[in-house]
């Protein structure tokens, strides 16, 4: 058995917190890695922000919860399901990443934690290792399994060169450029394609 590990923002569902200030009108909160390059400071301003428009847990989820997942997403998943076992390897939080997992089915997910107080506010975030997804990939090869792994951007590039194979899914210019030596698939029947290849290629 062959196990496929999933990004999930920009390959299963829209990016989060790109979507959250769409849903609320906060602009600041449309700033990413590309604008802070330290992820540190990045998710402080945006655990500020929230703070200070008084933004509880509840308010959150129940915004998160009208965004739904990329168009034809879940078929793909229940095919992929089908022939692999699935693990989704994502940067997103447990907290903001259910109320879409729902929409899903409940895939199994690994992913970072935030801290909520009594009162429901999040006060802190814990990732809960660094570059997690390829430290996912590694564990499962030492368990004996073989993995093909697809994402869409520059935090998926380790766990794709980690995996036995590796496949980017609708990525920019920029990561096809710099990381020739993965596939390049555009829709979900190529990336269904491409990991059928990739697992006929590890077989042999
Ligand atoms: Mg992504």
């Amino acid at each position: 058995m062959i196990i496929a590990c999933l990004d999930l923002e920009g390959v299963l569902i829209p990016e989060i917190w790109v979507n959250f200030a769409h849903k609320t009108g906060i602009e600041e909160l449309k700033l990413t890695t590309r604008d802070i390059p330290d992820y540190d400071v990045l998710m402080k301003k945006r655990l500020a922000i929230l703070d200070e428009r008084q933004y509880a847990l509840k308010d959150i989820e129940e915004v998160i919860s009208q965004l739904n997942p990329l168009e034809g997403a879940k078929d793909f998943l229940n095919q992929l399901r089908e022939e692999f076992q699935v693990i989704i390897l994502s940067d997103t939080f447990y907290q903001f990443a259910m109320p879409l997992m729902k929409q899903l089915g409940y895939p199994t997910l690994f992913c970072h934690n935030l801290e909520i107080n009594d009162q429901g506010k999040i006060t802190n975030y814990c990732l809960r290792m660094q570059d997690q997804k390829r430290e996912a990939v590694k564990r499962l090869k030492e368990l004996n399994f073989k993995v093909v792994a697809a994402g869409d951007s520059y935090n998926d590039t380790t766990m794709l060169s980690e995996a036995h194979e590796g496949i980017l899914f609708c990525p920019p210019q920029n990561v096809i450029e710099e990381f020739p030596q993965f596939p390049v698939t555009k829709n979900y029947s190529e990336l269904l394609a491409t990991f059928r290849e990739a697992s006929k290629k590890i077989k042999n």
